[in-house]
Parts: structure tokens; sequence; C-alpha cells
């Protein structure tokens, strides 16, 4: 019977580990998050962001602009934020609307409120081993595999999606933790061959319950980074084939989350896996406020 790892009790114990040091800070930290547009499912993430914040007694500032926004607009707000001393954290949602240019945007983060990890100075730093704030979603599931005794060095980790947010920086933490490291992608020419090498595979594509039983080797431990949303009653029938209750749980919902990895497939094969939702998820958060308590002591102490 495979383990499951429960992101949400993992992020628990993270976020209470927070408190004593947010406590010990002489003025609260303070997180910044910019929306541009109306993606849905950015206005969920940012909610929840702003709610944690909340709840961990942070200062944290919602700015939305209209998806209209230029991007000599949204680097005003950057610059403005920036310099702000009660902002110790800038987290501007992706993706943003395609008329604004998000690299340069990034780039203007200051690298010590770049509490994302994605500006190019903390890209580098990761690269090399120096300290610095690590990509929330993949530096969650080091954290998950850590808290749950799962030993990483000298195994072979896949990780499918190379993506500059979650493939490529989770390719980098495994490397660092000295696992041997295959990064997969679309391109890859016999992606079950690679797969089916895994100890750890880890899925970041975003394609409903794609990697299956011929991609995943038995005892492997699994991670699924993947959210995707189905609306479709079909897909719901053709990934649970004989499981009425997540028919009837589509049906009163009108919606279904699933990850990349095949929802039944990965459970009754591997060793360990995430579920979705619940798994990789709560821990994006929950490094995001890890990062912000870091960015947050280290501006304090100077
Ligand atoms: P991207 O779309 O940026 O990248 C997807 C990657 O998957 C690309 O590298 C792409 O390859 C690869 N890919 C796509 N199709 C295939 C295929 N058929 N075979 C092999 N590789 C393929 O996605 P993200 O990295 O941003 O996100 C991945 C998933 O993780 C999404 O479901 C997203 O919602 C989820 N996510 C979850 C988070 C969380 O908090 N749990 C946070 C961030 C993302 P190529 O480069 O060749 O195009």
């Amino acid at each position: 019977m495979a383990q499951l790892l429960d992101g949400k009790r993992v992020r628990d114990e993270i976020l209470s580990e927070l408190r004593p040091r947010i406590l010990a800070l002489p003025r609260r930290p303070g997180l910044a998050v910019v929306l541009v547009g109306e993606d849905a499912a950015s206005e969920v993430y940012v909610s929840s962001k702003v709610k944690t914040c909340g709840e961990l007694g942070f200062l944290s500032e919602k700015i939305t602009r209209p998806a209209t926004t230029t991007t000599a607009e949204l680097i005003a707000i950057v610059d403005a934020l920036n310099a702000n001393p009660a902002i110790d954290g800038i987290l501007v949602q992706m993706p943003l609307p395609k008329r604004i240019d998000s690299q340069q945007v990034l780039s203007r983060i200051a690298p010590a409120k770049d509490v994302d990890g994605f500006h190019p100075v903390n890209v580098g730093r990761l690269s090399i081993g120096l300290p610095g704030p690590r990509p929330c979603t993949p530096n969650g599931v080091m954290q998950l595999l850590r808290r749950y005794g799962i030993d990483v060095a000298g195994k072979r980790a896949v990780i499918v999606g190379r993506s500059d947010i979650v493939g490529k920086p989770m390719a980098m933490l495994l490397l660092h933790a000295h696992a041997t490291v295959t990064i997969c992608h679309s391109r890859t020419a016999d992606l079950a061959a690679e797969c089916q090498r895994a100890d750890i595979l880890v899925g970041a594509i975003g394609r409903p319950a794609f990697l299956t039983a011929d991609h995943i080797r038995p005892g492997a431990v699994v991670i699924d980074v993947g959210i995707n949303r189905l609306t479709e009653r079909s897909q719901v029938e053709a990934i649970w084939r004989n499981e009425p209750a997540m028919l009837a749980e589509f049906d009163r919902k009108g919606k279904l989350l699933v990850g990349d990895t095949h929802p039944v497939d990965a459970p009754a094969l591997a060793s360990a896996w995430t579920p979705v939702p619940g798994g990789v998820g709560p821990l994006t958060i929950a490094m995001l406020m890890s990062n912000t308590v870091e960015a947050s002591e280290l501006r304090q102490a100077c």
C-alpha cells in the first residue's frame, strides 16, 4: 500500500514553525501580491496567499490592476514596492497578460524581496548553491520529501516538465541533494522508458492524468505538481473507470481537480505518492510564507 504524502500536514508543520520567528521580529513581515487581469485561477491563488498572510499576522498588500496595464505601469508598481520599507516580499502573480513583458517585470523586483525566487540573480544563486529564496513549489516538494524521511541522495530522479518555475528549479534542488537527475519534456524521445527508470518521478506538465502505469516504476516515489481542472464528465469517466464516488463528486460540483499523474495508477504502483488536491499544492503557499519570513529577518537584521 503506497504511503500518501500529506501536503496539508506538512504545510501546517511549516507554518507553525514560522510563528515564533514572526513574533521574534521587531516589525511584522510584509508581503505585496500584485494581480493583473481577471484570470480566475490566479484570483483564487492570490486570495489564499492573502488569507494565509492574515493568519500569520503579516502585513499584506494586494494590488490589482486591469488586463490593459502596460509593462511600464507594472514596473512603476514594482519600483514603489521595492522602495517601501514595510514590504519584505513582492510577488507578481503569473501568468501575466500576454502584452506584458514578464521577464522584464520579474527582473525589476529587488532580489532581496523576490520571494518567488524567479529573479535571474536568485536563479543563478540556486544554480551555484548560494543561499537565496528558492522557487516555492519545488522547494515545497523538497520539504515534503525531507519531512517524510525520503532519502534523495544517490536516487534516480526523473522530472517531466522543464518550466522555469517548476521543472528546472526542481531539477537543481534535487541535484544539490545528490540525486541523479533527468529532465524530460515534450521532445523527449521515449518518455515512458525514461520515467520507468525513476526512483523519484516528478510530474510537472499540466496534462490531466498523463503519467500512467506505463510511466511509473513499481515502488517509485511519485510527486505530482500538476493541477488540472476537469469540466467534462467523459474525462472523469475515462480516468476513474470504476469509481462511482468520483463521478458523483463531479456531478455535484461540475468540476474536479486532477494532477499530471494517474490518480488510480500512482497509488497502486508507487511506494509513496502525493494526491491532487492535498499534496504539493498546499506547500507552495507555505514556502512563500517561509521565504517572506526569511527575507524579513534578513532585512530587519541590517
Ligand atoms: P508549463 O506549461 O510552463 O510547462 C509544462 C512542461 O511540460 C513543459 O516543459 C513541456 O515541455 C512539458 N510537457 C508538455 N507536454 C508534454 C508531453 N506530452 N510530454 C512531455 N512533456 C510535456 O507548466 P508549469 O511548469 O508552469 O506547470 C506544470 C503543472 O504544474 C501545471 O499543471 C500547473 O498548474 C502546475 N503547477 C502547480 C503549482 C502548485 O502550487 N502545485 C505551482 C505551479 C504550477 P516543453 O518545454 O517541451 O514544451
